[in-house]
């Protein structure tokens, strides 16, 4: 995470990076990017994003540097925001929507991997706690079992939820292209509405033949770089559904050119979200201002109108960390419309989780 301050006193936080260690963002951040901040007009993020980009091409294309921009980016963006009284999503296209269609990802895997039977009871009982809890949809995992084990864990969760509930699955990768076309074949028996990361984001071809293959749709961009690489998916014909993480992919600034990109290949944006209650924050600023895609006058969630990743795994970061927690309505969730980012961090809860600089 970070905090930029501005010389008059406003300041805005962003944060960068999903997967990785922490360290060599922050170093990125620190010893190069803040530099050349220093001095800046602060109402040109954008113009900002494409001087950064400008000068780390040669050595920062992808990886650590753009996740360190997306953090820069999205703080600059909730400064700009305060700075003009306007949440972030007026500043960058406009409101679609105030409220957004939440799905939760749960069913992780746990314990006792061997333990099939166990293993579907717990599933069973987890998944209807989130129909209980107001859900319409379900993003549960697959990938780690054989495939029948796997194809058996899916049953149960549709039984548990009904046939009315959205299920999708995130296989982060985990299959062949073969391997995944044989359990789509089950996901499709379900019902699934997405199959996410079917196969390695770097496997172009693969992701073609699975989606070629199958009648589901395919979501997957979560660990993709900038307009750049979601230029390369959109023109692989990988994606129905392009899901760019905003602290991975470039920011604000990027998100909209991807944005922009996917439309214009007719894909569906679902922005990815991780991570703590800034990047919750940053990514509704976004989705606000999806239009339906394609257009229609009454949008469907998953179909033509986007929906918001709730992850249900405990995380301090994300439920402790804003002064107002987001919260289920109805199955969706509000976007704040208070200046930019429109969430106040507590710099206490933060202060318990980080971890002192070494230098
Ligand atoms: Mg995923």
């Amino acid at each position: 995470m970070v905090k930029v301050t501005t010389a008059d006193g406003l300041s805005g936080w962003g944060e960068g990076g999903q997967y990785g260690p922490p360290e060599p963002v922050s170093a990125c951040i620190r010893h190069v990017l803040a530099p050349r901040l220093i001095g800046r007009d602060i109402g040109h993020p954008g113009a900002v994003w494409e001087d950064l980009y400008a000068f780390s091409r040669d050595f920062g294309q992808n990886g650590t540097y753009i996740e360190a921009m997306s953090a820069v980016d999205i703080a600059l963006w909730d400064i700009f925001g305060k700075m003009l009284g306007q949440p972030i999503a007026t500043l960058i296209g406009g409101f679609h929507r105030e409220t957004v269609k939440a799905y939760a990802t749960g069913c992780y895997y746990g314990e006792d991997y061997d333990n099939q039977t166990l293993l579907l009871q717990r599933l069973a009982s987890e998944a209807e706690t989130y129909a209980d809890a107001g859900f319409d949809i379900l993003k549960m995992k697959i990938g780690l079992l054989p495939i029948k084990k796997d194809a058996e864990r899916i049953a149960v969760v549709r039984k548990a939820v009904g046939d009315d509930l959205g299920l999708l699955v995130d296989a982060n990768h985990a299959y062949s292209s073969s391997g995944a076309i044989r359990i789509g074949r089950a996901l499709e028996q379900h019902g699934v509405q997405w199959f996410e990361e079917p196969v390695v984001p770097e496997d172009r071809d693969g992701y073609r033949r699975v989606r070629d293959a199958l009648d589901i749709p395919i979501a997957g961009g979560e660990c993709e770089f900038t307009r750049f690489g979601f230029l390369d998916l959109f023109r692989g014909e990988c994606l129905d559904i392009a899901q760019p993480d905003l602290c991975v992919c470039g920011g604000l600034s990027e998100w909209s050119r991807i944005q922009s990109l996917a439309m214009s290949f007719g894909v569906l944006t679902i922005p990815h979200v991780w991570g703590s209650g800034i990047a919750m924050a940053a990514a509704l600023q976004a989705i606000a201002t999806i239009p339906p895609t394609p257009f229609t006058i009454n949008p469907v969630p998953l179909q033509n109108e986007p929906v918001v990743e709730f992850d249900r795994k405990p995380n301090p970061l994300r439920d402790d960390l804003l002064e107002h927690n987001f919260v289920l309505e109805n199955g969706s969730v509000r976007v704040p419309t208070a200046p930019g980012l429109g969430v106040t961090i507590s710099e206490a809860v933060l202060a318990q989780y980080a971890k002192p600089e070494a230098n």
